[in-house]
């Protein structure tokens, strides 16, 4: 059996290793011409934790995780407002947790890839064909690939999605009109001042977090309400003694619309959309990576039952009905995280304050703790 991937990201390179390994001939085939070295902190946890440990990935990506003791919530003077315990955080999910740069879940993937599955760097797919038995596609080196199954793991600007499915306005929505701007940079004076701690600041319509990697670098994210995204970055600047810091030393920080992708049929033919391509929940609901690994894995599943190319196709509906509505519940509970990340009036402000504060209280810490879920990217 053979699959084209479209996208060497977290759910190809996820899938493309569990096919590999079920006997699969597997060709991934992604834009960027080597892996990405930008990104951001991702907290890994929930389903694609759990898949990560069955697929044996977990050893690798503790390696390249990223530790923490304590989370300080900073105003915008800079003075330091709460303070939580990280281990708390863990301990609410019962130690099932990593904090990871995107990059280096994409590089311990990348290490666990097994015989049998290929990377093409910078191609892309230019056009598909597909008569039912088999699906074949020309790349843009010029190239012709065929195979039994096609799939798009490219992305919340799915390529595949586009050339089989429609433009991306259709499936690609905004979230109320919030703008992240993400990045990693070079800064020592800033980590030293950190302490070892990761900063949020979090105002009206404003979120900002900044997290220490090693001796020198840094990396952050924030999230904007109303701010388009080309005012982004002179948007986090504005945020007071943090703000003014955050992006001094870096070139090009990550900056762009949050969005959702809602896509009503994830299956056409011998084509499937996996990750973001079909089930992006955005940032806000912190389980982005997580489905992708989980949802990569659970696709692998159903397609272990395929003997002949006949079966795939069956194999492609037991995904789409088994996995779309846990997607869909995650993406529910993104959008209901918008007030979160940029509380909009005074009083969800306030009530958002009020928690941090709180967490200051032994006994109260752990329920916000619980409540959070994840640590950058507080719920
Ligand atoms: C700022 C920010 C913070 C986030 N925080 C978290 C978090 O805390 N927890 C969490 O679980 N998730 C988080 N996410 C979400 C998470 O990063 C994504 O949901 C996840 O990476 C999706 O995986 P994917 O494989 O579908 O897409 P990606 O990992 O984006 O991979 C897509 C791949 O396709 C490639 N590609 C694009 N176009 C083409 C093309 N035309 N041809 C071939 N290849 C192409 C790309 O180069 C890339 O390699 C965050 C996202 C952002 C933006």
């Amino acid at each position: 059996m053979h699959a084209i991937v479209s996208g060497a990201g977290v759910a190809g390179l996820t899938l493309a290793g569990r096919l590999a390994l079920d006997g699969w001939t597997v060709d991934v085939v992604e834009r960027a011409p080597a892996p990405r070295a930008s990104g951001y902190l991702i907290d890994f946890y929930g389903p694609g934790y759990d898949a990560a440990e069955r697929l044996g990935l977990l050893p690798a990506l503790r390696e390249r995780a990223e530790s923490f003791d304590e989370l300080r919530i900073v105003d915008g003077s800079g003075r330091v407002r709460a303070k939580l315990a990280i281990a708390l955080v863990e301990q609410a999910v019962q130690g099932r947790y990593l904090s990871i740069l995107r990059p280096q879940i994409v590089d311990a993937l990348l290490a666990a890839l097994p015989q049998g599955a290929t990377v093409h760097w910078g191609t892309q797919v230019e056009t598909v064909f597909d008569d039912g038995g088999q699906v074949s596609v020309l790349l843009s080196s010029g190239e012709r690939l065929e195979a039994d199954l096609l799939v798009g793991a490219d992305g919340v600007g799915s390529r595949v999605r586009q050339l089989v499915w429609g433009p991306p306005e259709q499936f690609v929505r905004p979230i109320a009109g919030l703008t992240a701007v993400a990045w990693i940079g070079d800064d020592a004076e800033l980590v030293a001042d950190l302490e070892g701690r990761v900063a949020m600041q979090v105002e009206l319509d404003r979120q900002l977090m900044i997290a220490p990697l090693s001796a020198t670098e840094v990396t952050g994210f924030a999230v904007l309400r109303g701010v388009e995204p080309s005012a982004g970055r002179a948007a986090v600047a504005g945020m007071g003694v943090l703000g003014r810091r955050a992006l001094r030393s870096v070139r090009e920080p990550y900056i762009d619309a949050v969005a959702q992708t809602i896509v009503p049929q994830w299956v056409r033919g011998r084509t499937v959309l996996l990750g973001d391509a079909c089930a992006a929940v955005s940032l806000l609901a912190g389980q982005g990576a997580s489905l992708a690994i989980a949802g990569a894995e659970r696709l692998a599943e159903e397609l272990s039952f395929a003997r002949h190319p006949s079966d795939v196709v069956a194999g492609l509906a037991a995904y789409e009905r088994d996995w779309q509505p846990i997607v869909e519940r995650e993406q529910a509970r993104g959008r209901r995280n918008a007030t979160a990340f940029a509380p909009h009036t005074r009083i969800e402000l306030e009530a958002q304050r009020a928690v941090w504060r709180a967490a200051a209280v032994p006994g109260v810490a752990a329920l916000v703790a619980r409540a959070a879920g994840g640590v950058t990217k507080p719920v």
